[in-house]
């Protein structure tokens, strides 16, 4: 397109976001990925003195002022690894559109104090 007016760049700015989120949407997880060694208390195991067992994934999040561990099976790491990443971007994107929003209601202007 070679639309160079103003409310043709919002227009096709929030056809942008709307593709992006589409993508985002289906893939995004909530939580961030812990890596989880472990002492198994065998006394005569090897973590006893030395490497502890692991990792052991999960995706850990704070709800309610607890924080909740859901386990991530290896397999699957690289994915929730990617689904974490896809919220990130979601909310970030979240973040973009209101204030794009604001403005276009003309909220823009901020009062120091
Ligand atoms: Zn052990």
């Amino acid at each position: 397109m070679s639309c160079t007016d103003d409310s043709c760049a919002v227009v096709t700015r929030r056809e942008r976001w709307r593709e992006e989120l589409v993508k985002l949407t289906p893939r995004m997880l909530w939580g961030s990925l812990a890596s989880v060694y472990r002492r198994c208390g065998h006394p005569g195991c090897h973590c006893a003195t030395g490497e502890k067992h692991g990792p052991v994934f999960y995706l850990s999040r704070r709800e309610a002022g607890r924080t909740r561990m859901v386990y991530v099976p290896t397999e699957l790491r690289d994915e929730a690894e990617a689904g974490v990443e896809a919220f990130r971007r979601y909310r970030e994107l979240g973040i973009e559109i209101a204030e794009a929003n604001a403005r276009a209601l003309g909220l823009g202007r901020q009062r120091r104090r």
